[in-house]
């Protein structure tokens, strides 16, 4: 939990992890010990095709219900793989026979009042077609720590997330870290949530009035004023502003202790997206914010 200099309190949380109920190293409560030595409020664990249960841990960890749903056989197909987060009833989804389609997971799981998120889109090759396809996702990680280097390839789906954007599908972005435990693949990427408590409703309310953002360690805000994008952050290295136009001057701010950036929006530009690096290497991550009309 953060306060920031403006009085709001910041709670961070991990929504994708799995443990030895499904293929992660460690069990449920080594997982929430290991969490909440490392200063989470709140995480989800998402294990495959099992449902856990809101509970609070010990040190007052709130673990939101969770689940992963996966399905479709190859690329080509298009493979998908959806987390559950804090559904108040199990979903009806199982991977006994021929498994859900997409969109049928994401209804269900909205059914049981909990958020559909769009697991490593990048490491699934995701394609824009495919996204655009289904109806009513909450988020999508734009970053997932185990698809990453050593244990994977394709943890960042930046790229997809600003072709969707091209075409009107603005879903907002988290960090997850898919924790299995292996090693190193805990406590890296994250979401900071404004709330003023820490429960799920709070939580429910806040990430869908898009008040929290994905990151392994820079705090930041974004703001449009004026025909700017205006940023402020913890020092990074980098503030990286994407968008439609393929070119622009005043791209990325760099510097030792960059704290403040401005980009101009340019005529045609559709959207803008942030990304920050800091001096460790540890990146932050906006959603893409619709700029047309600014
Ligand atoms: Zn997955
Ligand atoms: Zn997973």
């Amino acid at each position: 939990m953060i306060h920031d200099a403006n009085g709001n309190i910041w709670f961070k949380g991990n929504l994708h992890t799995h443990s030895t109920v499904s293929d992660g190293k460690l069990d449920p409560d080594a997982v929430f010990q290991l969490y909440k030595q490392n200063g989470y409020d709140f995480i989800a664990l998402t294990d495959h095709y099992r449902f856990h249960k809101e509970s609070v841990e010990a040190g007052g960890l709130l673990c939101l219900s969770g689940a992963e749903y996966d399905t479709g056989r190859d690329v080509w197909e298009g493979i998908y793989h959806i987390t559950a987060i804090g559904c108040t009833e199990e979903p009806a989804l199982s991977n006994a026979g021929e498994k859900p389609a997409p969109q049928e997971i994401i209804d269900e799981i909205h059914r049981c009042g909990g958020l559909a998120v769009l697991a490593h889109p990048a490491w699934s090759m995701n394609t824009v077609e495919g996204i655009r396809a289904l109806h009513d996702l909450d988020a999508l990680e734009i970053y997932n720590t185990v698809s990453g280097v050593p244990w994977n390839a394709r943890p960042h789906s930046g790229d997809l997330v600003d072709r969707l954007a091209l075409y009107d599908s603005f879903i907002p972005c988290i960090a997850a870290d898919d924790a299995h435990f292996y090693t190193g693949d805990a406590c890296r990427s994250f979401i900071m949530v404004k709330a003023k408590t820490c429960t799920r409703k709070a939580l429910f309310e806040a990430i869908r009035r898009g008040d929290f953002y994905a990151t392994q360690g820079p705090e930041f805000s974004v703001s449009v004023e004026n025909g700017e994008v205006i940023v402020h952050c913890s020092p990074v290295r980098d503030v990286v502003f994407t968008s439609n136009i393929v070119y622009a001057a005043d791209r990325v701010t760099r510097g030792a202790h960059v704290m403040e950036a401005h980009y101009r929006i340019k005529p045609g530009e559709h959207f803008v997206r942030v990304e920050l690096t800091d001096a460790n290497g540890l990146r932050a991550w906006s959603s893409a914010i619709p700029v047309s009309n600014c």
